[in-house]
């Protein structure tokens, strides 16, 4: 076969051979795969009584080829996309949509299923089959394995619409993203600017054909130093309007249309399966449950945070006033003078810090901090494939030398990867015939690029990001399941969070800073009294940053937990339903729902919510570490076993009060974000 998505990989660990891979492998590939899971799903049915082992463990393993080829394919659609690859998304997602209803529509299949599920207490099913089992069963119910064929076949329609709907938005935002430049010629317009950024705008000027002038992108290492450092008032307001108009404009990019189509048929859904909007569907599933609990958790924490919000921005429109005489704070000034307010503050900005964080070191450390709590240990191999040459793939082992993981690195913008930064993976982990299949993890971040001048030199809130989509990978990569489908990140989405933002932690504490923030130049190691200042710092507006949060994860309940057949207008829908959180003066015709990515094209959908939520478990989680030490071994392995090996195997509250030996308080994350006085 010449096909080497379909031949064996021959490939170190039996990684994907992107080297080999076209694009026109992709479609043969899928409707193989489609092909081979189909046969694997009859065998399934062939079998004359239904068992746990033959059934609901063999549907675990069906598919598996399948999972391999669009799980590369749809990886690459994200991150090194072209039109000839979203162009054949729209031909994939359907066929792929399609497959998968067939599956959870296979009337003789469930009930296979709903047999075994209804014997399952005579089973003596372990905990874990007992969660894959229940799992299994409400898939099946949760896609309508219980509806009549007419609405069966409702459900199906509006699957496939849903996925071409939310692959379009993704499109128009990219497409929005990439379409916008501006150029300056004057250097006076540029003042502000850190050299380095100035560089990169110079460089990317040049790379767009208008050498000797600077250019400004809607990418985040373009946009988000521009916003904070740009003296220029003009240049600000023009850069955000155009960033908060993605997709808005009335033309053939604009996603309103988008959004209430997408809205209208999950509510359609939810209401077909017997539930009373999308949200109620939705959190079934998920640590909080119901879209009260969600709504009464968002609402709590934006009582505690808004007087502290208010109290800073009061201070900041205070120093703007002072500084420059402005009358009125602007969203576009916002990240202007917290810069400047926080320089005077804490005396730190991300140009002083930046020279402390080249990212080879960061991630050295980042190896490290792994290696000192799970025992891991990294090396770069360049026999394993990769898609694009800034990718590094590394070999992963534990302290005895066994091979644990494949860990791929993608750290830099390109034209063809979307905002943003994630963990993915190209290789669930599970056990087959007692051998452990070991994972093949990703990162893909937007950071800093080097320039010819200088290394990439990070912000801490990029060496931040690193840490949090390093701890979603040390999810994967310390996985230790049974079965794919409850191994590594497979757990419940409010929980998902907690092993990528406990991670972030320990950049906040010396002893790990130490492993890896030291002068790209000098070597000097971060000075003592810059780590006191990025700690305080750390709590620099975070009344304002969590009423931000909340006011997405509202925005998100607000659109999925009643009938949006009522939502005309988009722009007035959510003017009104941010309200209660908004701070700072409206804009008018600016919106962020057209370019809400999170909830309208990923899997957020009702979960925006699940970042604070997720923030409560860690902060409680973390204060663990600190009181017995951030390395401490015993604490250490306690997270692996209970948390990060355990993946979804059984409920998050079990996992978490087994590791942290109660239930999750509120309290410490109400100390850290310094809403509350530390005791
Ligand atoms: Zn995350």
């Amino acid at each position: 076969m010449s096909n080497p998505l379909l031949r064996e990989f021959n490939t170190p660990f039996d990684t994907a051979p992107f080297d080999k891979i076209k694009t026109e492998h992709f479609m043969p590939a899928i409707q193989e795969g489609i092909r081979l899971a189909k046969e694997e799903i009859e065998s399934i049915k062939s079998q004359a009584l239904p068992t746990f082992e033959n059934t609901i463990e063999a549907l675990d393993l069906a598919g598996k080829k399948l999972g391999i080829i669009s799980g590369i394919f749809f990886n690459l659609n994200s991150a090194e996309t072209s039109d000839e690859i979203q162009k054949l998304a729209r031909e994939i997602s359907p066929l792929l949509t399609q497959h998968s209803n067939d599956i959870l529509l296979d009337k003789d299949l469930f009930l296979r299923v709903q047999q075994i599920f209804k014997q399952q207490d005579e089973l003596k099913l372990s905990p874990e089959q007992k969660t894959l089992l229940e799992k299994t069963y409400k898939a099946f119910v949760r896609n309508g394995a219980n509806l009549s064929e007419e609405d069966a076949d409702k459900l199906r329609k509006i699957d496939q619409e849903l996925a071409q709907l939310s692959l379009q938005f993704g499109e128009n935002v990219l497409a929005e993203t990439n379409k916008f430049v501006h150029f300056v010629d004057k250097e006076s317009e540029v003042e502000g600017l850190p050299e380095s950024i100035k560089e990169a705008a110079a460089q990317t000027a040049e790379e767009k054909g208008k050498a000797g002038q600077w250019a400004f992108t809607l990418d985040y290492p373009s946009y988000i130093p521009a916003m904070t450092y740009l003296k220029n008032r003009e240049l600000r307001k023009k850069l955000f309007i155009a960033y908060n108009t993605k997709s808005s404009k009335g033309d053939e990019l604009d996603n309103q249309e988008t959004i209430k189509k997408i809205l209208n048929l999950r509510h359609q859904r939810a209401r077909l399966l017997g539930y009373s909007s999308h949200s109620h569907f939705v959190l079934e599933e998920r640590m909080a449950k119901s879209p009260k609990a969600v709504m009464d958790f968002l609402e709590n924490l934006l009582v505690q945070a808004k007087p502290k919000a208010e109290e800073e921005l009061e201070e900041l429109s205070k120093f703007a006033n002072d500084l420059d005489g402005l009358e009125r704070l602007e969203k576009w000034d916002f990240a202007y003078y917290s810069e400047l307010l926080k320089k005077e503050k804490y005396e730190l900005d991300d140009e002083l810090l930046r020279p402390y964080f080249q990212l080879e070191n960061v991630i050295d450390g980042v190896f490290q901090t792994a290696g000192k709590l799970y025992g891991l240990k990294f090396k770069a191999n360049q026999e394993i494939p990769v898609y694009h040459k800034d990718v590094t793939a590394y070999e992963v082992q534990d302290l005895q030398g066994n091979h644990i993981s494949v860990f791929y690195a993608d750290f830099f913008p390109r034209p063809g990867k979307r905002n943003g930064a994630w963990m993915t993976s190209y290789k669930g982990q599970f056990k087959l015939e007692g051998k452990d299949q070991r994972p093949h993890v990703s990162i893909v971040c937007n950071f800093t690029k080097p320039t010819k001048s200088k290394p990439s030199l990070l912000t801490f809130n990029e060496v931040t990001t690193l840490f949090h989509e390093f701890g979603h990978a040390l999810h994967g990569m310390l996985a230790n399941s049974k079965y794919e489908s409850l191994s590594g990140t497979s757990v419940f989405w409010d929980f998902v969070e907690l092993p990528s933002q406990i991670f972030e932690n320990w950049c906040y504490e010396k002893e790990c800073l130490d492993l890896l923030a030291k002068h790209y130049e000098t070597g000097e190691k971060i000075p003592e009294d810059l780590i006191e200042r990025i700690k305080k710092a750390s709590n620099y507006l975070q009344g304002y940053q969590t009423v931000r949060q909340i006011s997405f994860g509202l925005l998100d309940m607000a659109y999925h937990s009643q009938d949006p057949s009522q939502i005309e207008d988009i722009f007035d829908f959510e003017k009104e339903v941010m309200k209660k959180t908004e701070l700072l003066p409206s804009v008018p015709n600016t919106l962020m729902s057209t370019a809400f990515s999170h909830i309208f094209q990923g899997g957020y959908s009702s979960g925006y919510y699940s970042y604070k939520w997720a923030e409560v478990l860690d902060a409680d989680a973390f204060e663990l570490f600190q009181e017995k030490g951030v390395f401490d071994e015993e604490t250490a392995k306690s997270f692996q076993k209970n948390i990060l090996a355990a993946g979804g195997t059984e409920h998050p509250s079990i996992l978490y009060k087994r590791f942290r030996g109660r239930d999750p308080q509120p309290d410490a994350l109400m100390r850290r974000a310094g809403l509350v006085k530390k005791q």
